[in-house]
């Protein structure tokens, strides 16, 4: 997989990237991930990207300028490289809420490019003329789209083929088949006087995975019934599928 991330502040998601799974990742080759510097994008002399808001308003707006400079020469790279952008997905917090159902069907793509922005948000011909799908974390707005950019980054690269050490590990986290995830221990085996479950302990691996579903779906139907209403509604789930080749 490709991505490519547009950014006015580069520093965000350089460090973040630098580090652990995500690293590891890119290290052995699973992952491809380049950062853009929409500064090195603009004509403008003192190098800006962001103009004010035609109509007055507070807050500065992302120029298009840069943004179109920079996806052209992408695109245009990949065609030459007879290779397919997938999608150009801009993060804000109107777009289409992050789920691991988007997340698992997003995995599956060859090429992502990724678009931050900052202070307002990005001239709306951008969003007309050149993303693919527009994504928000959440409903809160956060001061720039860097960190909803590497969560998305994070939560796509760990369903990679080959960066997780146990491939079914991501299988059985929270919201793959729309249930939360059961409770985890590690040694001792008692502490303070808390003692890890027995069943675990047994060496019996029907009863722990019998303990642990039964756990999942007793977690889930406290905190989250409307995962098991989803569940009920779709019993062919296209959305738990994940990616099997690079
Ligand atoms: N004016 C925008 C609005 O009210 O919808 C908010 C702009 S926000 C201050 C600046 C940038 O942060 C956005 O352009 C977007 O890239 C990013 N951002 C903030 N919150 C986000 C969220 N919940 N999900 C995805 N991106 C977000």
């Amino acid at each position: 997989m490709l991505i490519d991330i547009i950014t006015a502040l580069p520093g965000i998601v350089e460090g973040p990237l630098d580090q652990s799974i995500l690293k590891r990742a890119v290290g052995k080759n699973l992952v491809r991930i380049r950062v853009h510097n929409l500064r090195n994008f603009t004509t403008d002399r003192h190098r800006q990207v962001d103009d004010y808001p035609f109509g007055g308003g507070a807050g500065m707006v992302l120029k298009p300028e840069p943004i179109f400079a920079c996806i052209e020469k992408l695109q245009a790279e990949a065609d030459a490289e007879g290779r397919t952008v997938d999608e150009i997905i801009y993060l804000s917090p109107d777009g289409e809420r992050l789920s691991q159902r988007m997340v698992n069907e997003l995995s599956m793509k060859r090429h992502l490019v990724m678009l931050a922005g900052h202070y307002k948000g990005v001239d709306q011909r951008v969003r007309d003329q050149l993303v693919t799908r527009e994504i928000s974390i959440g409903d809160y707005v956060l001061s720039g789209g860097e960190l909803p950019t590497l969560v998305l980054v994070d939560a796509l690269i760990r369903l990679l083929p080959g960066v997780l050490g146990d491939a079914c590990s991501a299988l059985s986290d929270s919201f793959q088949d729309n249930l939360l995830d059961a409770p985890t221990y590690t040694r001792p085996a008692e502490f303070r006087g808390l003692e890890v479950p027995h069943v675990l302990r047994s060496g019996d691996h029907k009863a722990i995975s019998e303990w642990r579903e039964a756990e999942r779906l007793k977690k889930t139907s406290e905190r989250r019934p409307d995962l098991l209403e989803i569940e009920e509604r779709r019993p062919d789930d296209a959305g738990t599928e994940m990616r099997t080749e690079k």
